[in-house]
């Protein structure tokens, strides 16, 4: 890690193309051997407009890609069992290989159901407890989309992990956990902050790599960040101007960072592609089993 007058930009747009360009190579082989195509399943409930616009672009990625997807969409008011029992379909359809349900969902619909009626085979966002525990023990299938494309993100830029001061800013299920269990994996000292954390500032300026998914607008700015630091920000807020913004302030931790992630452009791409990824790892996976060459992960699912 050099340190320098104003940070590198990440282009995770760049880094997404590139990655999105080596799977679209794999799908076309895919097909050309097993005469069928990548199939993801999106699950939708009510009319959420970020979840309206994620999936659009959820759907356009994978036909770029070449990746067939199917949407199931739900009135808010529709019941937990129909959800599940949609799920549970999919789950054991032989023409689809990915099923992601798009969260948040409605308050009375309970996630972990949902969930846990995902088939492990097919748990293209790394979300089911086999997976989440296969992420604690370093060994998971499908490794959940926002924190992978972080690694990636930060391998592309020459990053070494091994030994680093990590400092996670947020603890959520879905970014901040499994984001910090994938810095240990790959040895680094990883600390992770939220809400209850008293003087975030004295953790921040320790970090070599710091990683803001709090999904607070100039939560970090420049002072709090160690000179030389590697800033990644997951954080996507709008301000009531319409600015899309970060976790940091980006002007400042410009100032002091080595490397730093835009918003948008940086992570958001990568998330994308690393569902593609994982799809695309599924419909292999389905393959191979087909010619009886692979194991299937973890138990069978309950009927
Ligand atoms: P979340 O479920 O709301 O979790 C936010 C986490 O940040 C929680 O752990 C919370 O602490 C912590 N936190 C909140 N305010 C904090 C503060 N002032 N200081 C320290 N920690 C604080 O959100 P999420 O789903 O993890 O997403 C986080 C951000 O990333 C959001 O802006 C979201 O839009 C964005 N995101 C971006 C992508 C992408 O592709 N770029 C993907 C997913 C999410 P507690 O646990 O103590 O409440």
């Amino acid at each position: 890690m050099t340190v320098q007058d104003t940070a590198e930009i990440i282009d995770g747009n760049a880094i997404a193309a590139k990655i999105r360009g080596g799977l679209k190579a794999r799908v076309d082989k895919l097909v050309a051997a097993a005469g069928w195509r990548p199939t993801l399943a999106v699950i939708r409930v009510g009319e959420d407009p970020a979840s309206i616009v994620y999936v659009g672009r959820k759907v356009r990625a994978c036909e770029e890609a070449g990746i067939d997807s199917r949407q199931y969409v739900f009135p808010e008011d529709v019941s937990q069992a129909e959800v599940i029992a949609t799920v549970r379909e999919l789950s054991s359809a032989p023409d689809v290989h990915g099923i992601l349900v798009q969260l948040p969902l409605p308050e009375h619909i309970a996630l972990a159901p949902v969930l846990g009626a995902i088939s492990v085979e097919k748990d293209v966002d790394g979300f089911h407890l086999y997976n989440v525990g296969g992420l604690v023990i370093g060994d998971t299938v499908f490794p959940p989309c926002t924190p992978h494309g972080v690694m990636l993100l930060l391998d592309a830029a020459g990053v070494d992990v091994s030994g680093k001061n990590a400092v996670v800013v947020g603890a959520s299920n879905i970014v901040g956990k499994p984001m910090a269990l994938m810095l240990m994996q790959r040895e680094a000292t990883v600390s992770i902050c939220h809400i209850k954390t008293r003087d975030l500032a004295q953790y921040t300026i320790l970090a070599d790599i710091l990683i803001l998914a709090a999904g607070c607008p100039n939560l970090v700015v420049g002072p709090m960040v160690k000179r030389g630091a590697v800033v990644v920000d997951v954080g996507i807020n709008r301000l009531p101007d319409g600015r899309l913004v970060g976790d940091c302030d980006f002007d400042t931790v410009k100032e002091r960072a080595s490397l730093l992630t835009p918003v948008p452009g940086g992570v958001g791409p990568m998330t994308v592609t690393m569902l593609l990824a994982n799809t695309v790892k599924s419909a292999e996976r389905h393959f191979q089993r087909e010619k009886g060459q692979a194991e299937t992960v973890g138990e069978p699912e309950p009927a």
